[in-house]
């Protein structure tokens, strides 16, 4: 599933080709949105005014008040055409037309019409919690999640999937962020000291926006350009631990190990994260 600075680039690459453009044609899969088809005809030919991301969803807002929500879940994925889309084998779900360009969401589950003044009451919207990615967004701003007594009792393991405590955070960065903060998964904010949690915030904040400038970097940048010069591939130097079972640690050499939490794998060294006492 892409992560948040996954889908921050796909809405950079849609705001570029969409933002101040007319829409000469909007369409939605027609099996799939029967209830959508007269947004389409009220979206041809308006602005469009902003892309943004919130979260792990895109927001696409017309001129008149109208904005588009759509969350790509596991497979859905946005491209970019100069001129008319070709034929795919995927399922177009989207499609919206400029006089330059065709921008296609294929595969996306969830796409809704709303008014642009009740989006923030949207439920995904509305339970967002400190998004990584928001520029605005201070590191302050991440430590009071982690200090906020409703978080406290909660494992990091659980917390940072929870959109609603950090938004941007998806499995790749939660096995790297607690790796780095050298935290074991079952840890809680409770039991973390306070330069714990000042070292959770900011690792958290770093890594998410460094994992956007880099296309997915999430290991040391140093350490990642010496292991490719080294020949490794781009899968065993991106990160730290995730996906890395079996491998040795980049820090002290343990090999690596994959726990279930939840339903999806999680990454840890035994040795950089010990367990809480
Ligand atoms: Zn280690």
């Amino acid at each position: 599933m892409p992560e948040g600075p996954e889908i921050r680039r796909a809405a950079d690459k849609l705001k570029r080709v969409l933002e101040g453009q007319k829409a000469l044609s909007v369409r939605f899969a027609k099996d799939r949105f029967p209830t959508l088809q007269a947004s389409s005809r009220r979206l041809a030919g308006r602005m469009i005014e902003a892309v943004e991301p919130r979260g792990k969803a895109i927001l696409t807002r017309f001129a008149g008040g109208l904005t588009i929500y759509s969350h790509n879940q596991l497979y859905g994925e946005w491209v970019i055409y100069r001129g008319e889309a070709p034929a795919s084998h995927l399922q177009t779900r989207l499609a919206i037309r400029t006089a330059k360009h065709s921008a296609i969401l294929y595969s996306a589950s969830e796409i809704e019409v709303l008014k642009t003044a009740l989006v923030h009451r949207h439920p995904y919207i509305a339970k967002l919690g400190v998004e990584l990615l928001d520029p605005d967004v201070s590191e302050v701003d991440v430590l009071a999640q982690v200090c906020a007594p409703r978080f406290a009792r909660r494992n990091l393991a659980g917390l940072l999937l929870d959109q609603g405590f950090l938004a941007g955070i998806g499995n790749y960065l939660r096995s790297d962020i607690l790796f780095a903060a050298r935290l074991h998964p079952a840890a809680r904010p409770a039991d973390l000291t306070p330069a714990q949690r000042e070292t959770l915030a900011r690792v958290a904040l770093r890594m998410t926006r460094q994992s956007y400038r880099t296309r997915g970097i999430t290991n040391n940048p140093r350490l990642a350009r010496r292991l490719k010069a080294r020949g490794m591939a781009f899968s065993e130097y991106r990160h730290w631990v995730f996906d890395r079972a079996g491998a040795p640690c980049h820090t002290c050499g343990q090999t690596i190990v994959r726990i279930d939490f939840g339903s999806r794998g999680l990454y840890l060294c035994e040795r950089c994260q010990p367990g809480p006492r």
